[in-house]
């Protein structure tokens, strides 16, 4: 297959809305294969290699971390841009940017920093991305941040309440108007799902948290075991998961691009514009489909994110952040002298903000050494 030129409703770097910061335009790459370079060489970036996706980092090195997530998102992301002759590299650059303001030990971790930050306007993993390529990275001489392109953070951006959005300026702008993003952070959202519903039948299964006679009740599971399993009897139980796994997504992904296809050619939208202004998602299952997936991430929520070794992990990982919180809220002068001079600078509420940036950007084993340090007798 060729790569031909973008789509007409495709995100073109002619017509965005550009940087914060105004720059030269890079001789040898497009402006969106810049911000996927930036975000690749980001400190955040880096750190993705030892959080947690739902398995604690030290737990196994088999298991998928934040990092292996993220790149898996990227390749379904580009795959689906590809074959829809949308914007690659921009979709690439979401995609691997979605988890970059995820805290240590995933879901358990930004809950409970939501739960210390109660007081001094909570804490969202999604916002915290935005925030992390705006103003935390700190490494360009000219400008904080990542400074990256309006459509690279609107992607980022998933979703917001109104009362952050009004906060947010520009890329605010969409939740007020109830606009629609580009077709490409379109694809990054729903890719992130499509990324974790299979890759957690596989660390789940292997984890041994959940059979497979469970997932056989699963119709997108059930079907491709069935049919693998009856062309490929030998075949042992690890690689029978694996190929079912493969098949799975193969299906979801084709669907996917099939039906959002069926949708463009029937809205036919000129450009990006009418797009964002179509009233409704265009990246899109089919409903049957969508069915079946939406009902996999419940079995999943269930089985394998409720299990009681879970549950185990996700206490320890609560008690960690909350006391690493009230430690470095009482005592800035713990913290690094730049995180420390910051909070000491500002109210509460700015103490609050650069704790909650400082917990939210530690690995999960730097979390845990901080807390044996701090909390010797805990
Ligand atoms: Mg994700």
């Amino acid at each position: 297959m060729t790569v031909g030129a973008l789509a007409p409703y495709a995100t073109c770097e002619s017509r965005s809305r550009g940087r914060r910061f105004p720059e030269p335009a890079p001789a040898y790459r497009s402006e969106y294969q810049r911000d996927r370079d930036r975000i690749i060489h980001s400190t955040a970036f880096r750190r993705l290699m030892y959080k947690t996706q739902v398995f604690v980092n030290h737990e196994g090195d088999l298991y998928r971390t934040r990092l292996t997530h993220s790149l898996e998102v990227a390749q379904i992301g580009r795959s689906v841009a590809s074959a829809l002759s949308l914007n690659e590299p921009l979709t690439e650059a979401i995609c691997l940017a979605h988890d970059l303001g995820h805290t240590p030990f995933g879901h358990a971790g930004q809950d409970m920093l939501n739960a210390c930050m109660r007081e001094f306007g909570g804490f969202e993993h999604n916002l915290q991305s935005l925030r992390v390529v705006d103003r935390l990275e700190a490494k360009y001489a000219d400008f904080p941040g990542l400074n990256l392109m309006f459509e690279t953070r609107e992607g980022i951006l998933k979703h917001c309440a109104k009362r952050n959005a009004r906060d947010l300026g520009d890329v605010g702008e969409r939740f007020l108007k109830r606009e629609q993003p580009g077709l490409e952070a379109q694809i990054a959202d729903i890719a992130d799902a499509i990324a974790y519903n299979n890759h957690d039948v596989d660390d789940g299964f292997r984890a041994g948290l959940i059979t497979l006679d469970q997932l056989c009740t699963q119709a997108l599971f059930g079907r491709n075991y069935a049919a693998v399993s009856e062309r490929y009897p030998d075949l042992d139980d690890r690689r029978l998961i694996y190929e079912t796994i493969r098949r799975m997504i193969g299906t979801v992904v084709t669907d996917l691009i099939e039906t959002t296809r069926a949708n463009l050619e029937r809205l036919a939208p000129a450009n990006a514009d009418e797009v964002r202004s179509a009233g409704e998602v265009l990246v899109k299952m089919s409903p049957e489909i969508f069915a079946e997936h939406l009902s996999l991430k419940q079995f999943l929520k269930q089985h394998l994110y409720s299990h009681e070794k879970k549950l185990a992990m996700t206490r320890q990982a609560e008690r960690i952040v909350r006391e690493l919180f009230n430690i470095y809220m009482q005592s800035p002068a713990t913290m690094p002298a730049e995180f420390s001079a910051r909070a000491d600078a500002g109210d509460e509420h700015r103490r609050a903000r650069v704790v909650a940036d400082y917990v939210a950007g530690m690995t999960d084993r730097f979390a845990i050494a901080e807390f044996e340090r701090l909390c010797s007798n805990g």
